[in-house]
């Protein structure tokens, strides 16, 4: 981003929290039952607010994991550069917050009685109720993968387990082998992401097994930030990546996991490591309910994050369709701070107010080598979230070390902040 582009996004996030959240008073008046499902960025973000805005309400998070491993920086994870436990939130300070946590899944919902059923069986009422459950993988869509494969060939496209198999999967490759990722066509999960984990594996490559080579399998012609990135391999990487798009057959057909061999329509490779990032959709405890009508995610009046389906269920993060707003966890804890203003209002009877939402998605190409994409969004003239114009912008092509290694900073003091705020 040049510089006055980037002081107008600074102007117009600071008029976006002063119209959106900062100067909005407490609602004391405002009570009720708000239960939240998911711990994750947008759930936990929510709960954490409204317990601050509006201590009258009584906030449940239901979340079966006693601790978060985030999938950001889980790349560097990956390639050696963090070790998992410097990803791994505990959940305690959510409670110390006055969040009552019920550690268990939420098995089905119930909109007409307003009740959450936990698999252990129990019922949960509710006034309102919050989904911020994030993705599952579409059966189904690529023959042969399932759970069983995905311990041979790791998707690591929900952190934890997986995220550890794909790292000791690369430290076991004997140096001169080839890995092989397969990445889907829109929309999933982290946009910039797989690029981000393909630079950080040909950086761990040409640190540790130089004759090595990675190999993209595309099942699309353009990604997030591609020019940067571009510039980027060819500086850094020259030769080692190899990008095939979905014109030059790059989308995933079927793998075989006795063979680590994945097909396209036009090529069979075979991997020494294969990561395979499968389609996905809305995770299951939203699907399943039905609130994503005949697509892969929920539909949502964007002003209030409301289902357009079922009443009363708010939806946000990687599960929902926000307009322009990509999925990422940036997103989810912006969209999480508006929503329990807009929570907080509707519960005491006023107004919600108009969402000013932000994000700025950060890749690292290399350890101290950052790129990135801010935007703000507004409810535009369609009613759904556009980016406002001006008001955000990408880092400068050709730009200097001292510029990547900044960003690079950002990115890490981006973490340390979200992270800190939400779970700290
Ligand atoms: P999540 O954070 O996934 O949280 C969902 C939670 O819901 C989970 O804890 C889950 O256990 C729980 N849950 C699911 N079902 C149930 C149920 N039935 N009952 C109870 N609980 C349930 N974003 C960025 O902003 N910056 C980055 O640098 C970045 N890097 C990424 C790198 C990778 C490799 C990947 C894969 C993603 C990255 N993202 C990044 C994207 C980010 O991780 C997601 O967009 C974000 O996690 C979405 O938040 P969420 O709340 O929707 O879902």
């Amino acid at each position: 981003m040049s510089r006055s582009t980037r002081r107008q996004f600074l102007q117009m996030f600071g008029a976006a929290s002063a119209a959106g959240l900062g100067v909005r008073p407490t609602f004391a008046q405002a009570n009720g039952r708000i239960v939240i499902v998911g711990a994750g960025f947008g759930g936990a973000t929510t709960a954490r607010y409204l317990r601050q805005v509006a201590p009258g309400l009584e906030v449940t998070l239901i979340e079966p994991l006693s601790e978060i491993v985030t999938c950001p920086f889980s790349n560097d994870v990956i390639a050696g550069g963090t070790e998992i436990g410097a990803i791994t939130h505990g959940l305690g300070p959510l409670t110390a917050a006055g969040v009552t946590l019920v550690q268990d899944r939420a098995a089905a919902i119930d909109p007409d009685a307003r009740l959450v059923r936990l698999a252990g069986g129990a019922d949960v009422p509710y006034d309102r109720l919050v989904l911020s459950p994030g993705i599952d993988f579409k059966p189904g869509a690529i023959e042969g993968y399932d759970d069983d494969v995905a311990q041979l060939m790791p998707h690591a496209w929900k952190a934890g387990p997986q995220t550890l198999l794909l790292r000791d999967q690369l430290r076991a490759m004997p140096d001169g082998g080839v890995v092989v990722m397969t990445i889907p066509a829109n929309s999933f999960r982290c946009p910039p992401g797989p690029y981000e984990r393909a630079s950080l594996i040909a950086h761990y490559l040409k640190t540790e097994k130089p004759r090595s080579k990675i190999i993209l399998l595309d099942g699309k012609d353009n990604f997030s930030k591609q020019p940067l990135f571009e510039e980027a391999w060819a500086a850094l990487y020259p030769g080692l990546i190899e990008w095939i798009p979905f014109a030059q057959g790059g989308s995933l057909l079927r793998v075989d996991a006795a063979s680590r061999t994945v097909e396209t329509e036009f090529h069979t490779q075979s991997g020494d490591v294969v990561n395979v990032i499968p389609p996905q959709r809305a995770a299951a405890i939203a699907y399943d309910t039905g609130l994503t009508g005949e697509g892969d995610w929920c539909t949502v009046n964007q002003s209030t994050f409301e289902s357009t389906i079922a009443p009363n269920i708010h939806i946000l993060g990687d599960a929902a369709i926000a307009g322009a707003m990509p999925k990422s966890g940036f997103s989810a804890g912006s969209q999480g701070k508006f929503l329990a203003y807009a929570l907080a209002a509707l519960q005491a009877g006023d107004e919600p107010p108009a969402p000013a939402l932000i994000n700025t998605c950060y890749s690292l190409v290399a350890p101290d080598y950052g790129i990135s994409v801010a935007d703000v969004f507004r409810i535009g003239p369609e009613g759904t979230l556009a980016a406002v114009q001006g008001a955000g912008g990408v880092s400068p092509r050709e730009a200097s070390a001292e510029v990547h290694k900044r960003e690079a900073a950002y990115a890490r003091g981006w973490y340390a902040s979200i992270t800190s705020e939400i779970w700290g």
